[in-house]
């Protein structure tokens, strides 16, 4: 890869974490979230960004569900779900809830995410948080490097990659 800007979006640590899925779960041992069922009725669209600048974190999840005093992130993923949730929809959910604790003061104890024909509770554990801050440090030290290099050999995952036109280690 050429350049990871850690500034930009979740999206791009959901791309990046994506490319790296296979490594990350074996060192993380991620939930791999249980299948709930929710009202969709209840969820309240999150228009607005949320940032944290320590961190140079910004995302804005799909919804924020508030249960007896609680808030609850929403990710929407709009194909069927897999059999469990990629690490890559894991950490961008897990980046909300470490969002909506430094933002609005209160920690998410789980966040969901919704594919077209299940949903999944995952819950925000201190391990699935220290993992995650582990990556945005590892993403910061990539941002000051000049070049990082690619992490996969495949070829369609470039084809689909943002950054292709520009990326000197597409495949
Ligand atoms: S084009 Fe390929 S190697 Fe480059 S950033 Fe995208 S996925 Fe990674």
């Amino acid at each position: 890869m050429t350049l990871v800007y850690l500034g930009l979006v979740i999206l791009v640590i959901a791309l990046v974490l994506f490319f790296q899925s296979g490594r990350t779960r074996k060192a993380a041992g991620l939930p791999g979230g249980r299948v709930i069922y929710t009202d969709t009725r209840a969820w309240s669209k999150q228009e607005k960004p949320l940032t944290d600048s320590d961190l140079g974190l910004t995302g804005k999840p799909d919804y924020i569900v508030e249960q007896s005093g609680r808030l609850i992130p929403v990710e929407v993923k709009s194909g069927k779900s897999p059999a469990a949730p990629y690490d890559s929809h894991i950490f961008q959910l897990a980046s909300y809830c470490l969002l909506i604790e430094r933002t609005m003061g209160k920690r998410p104890p789980y966040g969901i995410i919704h594919y077209q024909d299940r949903d999944f509770a995952i819950d925000y554990t201190h391990e699935l948080e220290m993992t995650l801050m582990d990556i945005l440090a590892e993403m910061r030290r990539d941002e000051r490097r000049s070049s990082v290099p690619r992490s996969h050999e495949s070829a369609g995952r470039c084809a689909k990659c943002g950054f292709a036109q520009i990326c000197e280690e597409k495949l």
